[in-house]
């Protein structure tokens, strides 16, 4: 699964193009095909070629923040089956949710003692399947933590100021000399006082209890791309938890699921459903309404259409993630539809039309049954 692009250049959110560049032509020398034999090197550098062919751009750079990956499929060049492949929904979680849960208690001390960027928050948004297929605009309710207004973050009561932690002198870690047989070694931790944080807060704030954060419900306005599927994921950025001393806020990232349709089915970027005509529709053909996305539409169904044909209504399909203009095809499979009973008047009829044709038919059925009233 891709990772994101500001990790693979190695820049920050906020990094301008001069930076970009820079860390672009570093790590493009450096993994090189021609230059890097070891094992993954093109991988990598086919990574940091997309990355910023993505982030280069200020416009594909604004829809990448906004949507993550999915935002940018058109300008990825080769990227569109990428969409339509965004099924693993466990590796994505993982991959992007892995390195939160699984920090070192090392990196969680050197975390605290800076401005901190606050969590990414993740989302599960249900849409109905005509929703996924147009879009459009979606409110949601999340939850996130905000910077206190009332300390502005700092968890000290308003014209108080927090002072620096006794215990650390205010570098929010400890060292500790442990003697072993192998010698002594020095082990930093985090300062126990100030949490790592390297202050005191002698008068917290009484609305947010010194945390400098409150957890608050919030109301947001989201758009839904044409074209998402399972499993697409959508980055609104900064809308995670607040971040710590003046650290950015994190991303919210809304993970999509779609329903099912009575009618349809989806197949990636295809749309299918079943069409059920008439033994006589199906021999002396039809033009008939079907139901589409887009409502009905005429079709014919040709003369001697066979069972199980599938007839291609083209451009009636999922509109492309990132590329709404082109649209996949609505495939409608025929059945037909053989009668289990029909009248004395039509059997007369498909009798006559046996004995034209030459065809032999059995005595079963209503014959068989005429048979028994007459004997009674
Ligand atoms: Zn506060
Ligand atoms: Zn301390």
């Amino acid at each position: 699964m891709a990772r994101d692009y500001y990790d693979i250049l190695g820049v920050s959110r906020d990094a301008d193009k001069e930076e970009l560049k820079q860390a672009y032509r570093r790590l493009a020398r450096k993994y090189h095909p021609d230059v890097n034999k070891e094992e993954g090197a093109e991988e990598r550098f086919k990574e940091i070629n997309r990355a910023y062919e993505v982030l280069s751009e200020p416009e594909t750079r604004a829809r990448y923040d906004r949507f993550g990956e999915a935002g940018v499929g058109s300008a990825a060049g080769a990227g569109y089956q990428d969409f339509t492949d965004l099924g693993g929904f466990a590796d994505l979680f993982e991959s992007f949710f892995g390195n939160f849960a699984g920090a070192a208690p090392g990196q969680q001390a050197r975390r605290r003692s800076g401005p901190t960027r606050g969590e990414d928050l993740r989302l599960d948004l249900k849409l109905d399947f005509r929703e996924a297929i147009f879009g459009g605009e979606k409110e949601i309710r999340i939850s996130h933590l905000e910077t206190c207004t009332n300390c502005s973050g700092s968890g000290a009561k308003p014209g108080t100021r927090p002072k620096t932690c006794t215990t650390c002198g205010g570098a929010g870690q400890v060292r500790r000399a442990t003697r072993t047989p192998f010698g002594s070694f020095t082990q930093v931790s985090t300062c126990p006082t100030c949490n790592g944080s390297g202050q005191m807060i002698e008068e917290k704030c009484d609305v947010c209890g010194g945390s400098g954060q409150k957890q608050e419900a919030k109301k947001l306005k989201i758009t839904i791309p044409a074209g998402v599927d399972n499993g697409t994921r959508l980055r609104i950025s900064s809308e995670g938890d607040a971040g710590m001393r003046g650290g950015p806020p994190g991303d919210l990232y809304v993970f999509l699921f779609v329903n099912d349709d009575a009618e349809f089915q989806r197949d990636g970027i295809n749309i299918l459903s079943n069409l059920k005509i008439s033994y006589l529709q199906a021999i002396l053909g039809s033009k008939l309404e079907v139901n589409t996305v887009d409502g009905p539409v005429e079709t014919i169904v040709p003369p001697g259409t066979q069972p199980g044909t599938v007839i291609t209504l083209e451009n009636r399909g999922v509109p492309r993630l990132g590329n709404p203009t082109s649209r996949g095809d609505h495939l409608i499979t025929v059945q037909v539809d053989i009668p289990t009973r029909v009248s004395a008047e039509e059997r007369k009829l498909l009798e006559e039309l046996a004995k034209l044709r030459g065809d032999r038919i059995g005595k079963g059925g209503m014959g068989f049954l005429d048979n028994l009233f007459h004997k009674s």
